[in-house]
């Protein structure tokens, strides 16, 4: 396996820890927990491992600027922000969505890293990320461009090095369930499980994406990663597990079951999940659960991804009222 240029600034191994109360409330089961939500690096989540592949390759690559994309609340934004300003770029976010008078959340930290945005509306996100590149490209500010969720075979390398890390930590566990949505955290667990010969299932929440369009995507990723990483593996979207039955309300709008989910974990654990992905996700574990898709005794582990301060965005103070 190749060797990719890395910088090494997130806090690693992140540690497992059991959750016996959960597991009890829940029945049957053995649940553990992978803290990529305590990554470090501005609060942290799953995109500060993929940041250091990026952050590398950008370095490697002479440039000046770095310029991402991601949602008003983007956990992937904030944290590329934060990586930008640590290692001396400039930053360029392109935000789909309105300004904020008021800014909160993700976003109110990405001001404080003092970070430039772009407001664009969704459905004209790609031309404009287009349109400020070249600007910055004329400028001759050197810009790099990280796409949506640091999802390409440079930061999917991250993940494939995250499943190496986690099977190192002991006795893996038989499923591993997270929340997946640019594909890029699941092409890596996936093509790490085939090159460290994990028996176990991966398997991924869908956020917003239905389970065929994330199942060829997770493919497409971990194959193309694979290449760079001068191994030759191949991935046919049928064998990717994606449950896609959560998505329905849409992405970033939680509802009774993401409540459930994160009640249900800050009251028996005290651990706190996101309302937008890792709500989902223990949701859908939850869900799962109850509909027999593990085995009585199975031990599952729940991959923290994150995105723990949109808790603090006012569009969901209501979701999150008492
Ligand atoms: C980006 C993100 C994900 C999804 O990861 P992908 O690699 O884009 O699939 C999950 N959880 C949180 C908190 C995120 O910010």
């Amino acid at each position: 396996m190749r060797k990719l240029p890395r910088i090494r600034f997130a806090h690693l191994p992140t540690p497992v820890d059991s959750l016996p109360r959960l597991s009890a409330k829940l029945g049957g089961i053995h649940l553990s927990v992978k803290h990529d939500d305590e990554t470090g690096l501005a609060f942290g989540g799953n995109k500060t491992r993929k940041l250091e592949f990026l952050i590398a390759d950008a370095q490697a690559n002479g440039a000046r600027t770095l310029i991402t994309t991601g949602a008003v609340q983007s956990n992937h934004c904030r944290q590329t922000a934060a990586a930008a300003v640590r290692y001396g770029f400039e930053c360029i976010l392109v935000l789909a969505g309105e300004a904020q008078e008021k800014p909160d959340g993700n976003l109110l930290l990405d001001h404080l890293l003092g970070v430039e945005i772009v407001w664009c509306s969704p459905d004209r996100r790609d031309e404009t990320l287009q349109a400020v590149f070249d600007e910055a490209w004329s400028a001759g500010r050197r810009p790099y461009l990280i796409p949506y969720g640091g999802s390409n075979e440079i930061g999917v390398a991250a993940y494939v090095e995250a499943m190496r890390e986690y099977l190192s930590q002991g006795d893996p566990a038989d499923t591993i369930v997270f929340a997946s949505s640019s594909g890029g955290t699941q092409a890596g667990l996936v093509l790490g499980a085939r090159l460290f010969n994990y028996p176990g299932r991966v398997v991924g929440i869908s956020v917003d994406e239905p389970e065929a369009v994330l199942r060829e995507r997770v493919a497409a990723l971990a194959e193309r990663c694979a290449g760079h990483l001068d191994e030759r593996h191949s991935f046919s979207p049928q064998e990717i597990l994606v449950q896609d039955g959560y998505i329905s309300a849409g992405y970033g709008n939680p509802g009774a079951g993401e409540r459930e989910a994160i009640d249900m974990f800050a009251r028996e654990e005290g651990m706190l999940l996101d309302p937008v992905y890792t709500g989902r996700a223990a949701w859908g574990l939850i869900d799962l659960l109850r509909n027999g898709f593990f085995h009585s005794g199975e031990r599952i582990l729940f991959w923290h991804t994150g995105g723990t301060p949109a808790l603090f965005a006012a569009r969901y103070r209501e979701f999150l009222a008492l």
